[in-house]
């Protein structure tokens, strides 16, 4: 059982290093446990956890090494401060930045082989879940993405991620059930995780972790998560 959250463009340095300072004292549940700070906070995340077992992740990841790309961070500069591995393809990313399928699909096959853990994410959108499509998006989504041992799918769909609306558990399974249809790997839910519904989420048999936004940022509710997926 994997709880990866997701900060998001929140907590500076300094409160990095006093979430993090605070959060290695908790109880998690023995379950695995990333943090994913924004970028500039990423060096105090690693120093805090360094002597713990909880990993520190970035938001995204570029597919060069370097190069004329203002703006982008690589897997190698990550892997030199210590990151342990990356999301990419976040429906925010998706849907304010331009992000595509083909650049998703880069970004992971970059880190992956630089040695990175990759949390690659997918999901469908409100229009696309009332249409019927769901399945033909994450279909879509998918195959930019190979199996990989350092690779996990988070299924977050988008109509849920920071709006308090969350799947079913029945529909996280039978989604989840799907992306597993497509490709052998893990599959955390995200969207809208909180202490109060992740037991049941986190219960359902084809889901295999939470990838949790808003809930993350508050040390009380992300241990409560965590302890809930120990469970
Ligand atoms: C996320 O950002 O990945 C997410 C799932 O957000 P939230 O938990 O706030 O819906």
């Amino acid at each position: 059982m994997l709880i990866a959250g997701n900060w998001k463009m929140y907590k500076g340095p300094a409160e990095t290093a006093e979430f993090c300072r605070e959060l290695k004292h908790r109880d998690l549940g023995g379950v695995d446990v990333v943090v994913c700070p924004p970028y500039v906070s990423l060096a105090a995340a690693v120093q805090q956890l360094a002597d713990t077992e909880i990993a520190v992740a970035a938001q995204s990841v570029h597919w060069e090494a370097e190069g004329a790309f203002t703006g982008e961070v690589s897997a190698p500069m990550l892997k030199e401060l210590g990151v342990y591995g990356a999301i990419v393809g976040h429906s925010e990313r998706r849907q304010h930045f331009g992000e595509t399928d083909e650049t998703v699909g880069m970004r992971a096959r970059a880190a992956l082989a630089a040695g990175l853990f990759v949390i690659a994410c997918v999901g469908e959108t409100e229009a696309e879940r009332e249409s019927g499509a769901t399945e033909d998006v994450l279909r879509r989504q998918v195959s930019v993405l190979e199996a990989d041992d350092n690779l996990v799918i988070a299924y977050e769909p988008v109509w849920a991620i920071g709006t308090g609306k969350t799947a079913t558990p029945d529909m996280a399974q039978d989604a989840h059930a799907f992306v597993k249809s497509l490709v052998d790997l893990p599959v955390l839910y995200g969207g809208a995780v909180k202490p109060d519904n992740a037991a049941e989420l986190l219960g359902q048999p084809a889901v295999d972790g939470a990838r949790v936004g808003g809930a993350s940022l508050d040390v009380d509710s992300f241990e409560a998560i965590c302890r809930a997926a120990g469970r």
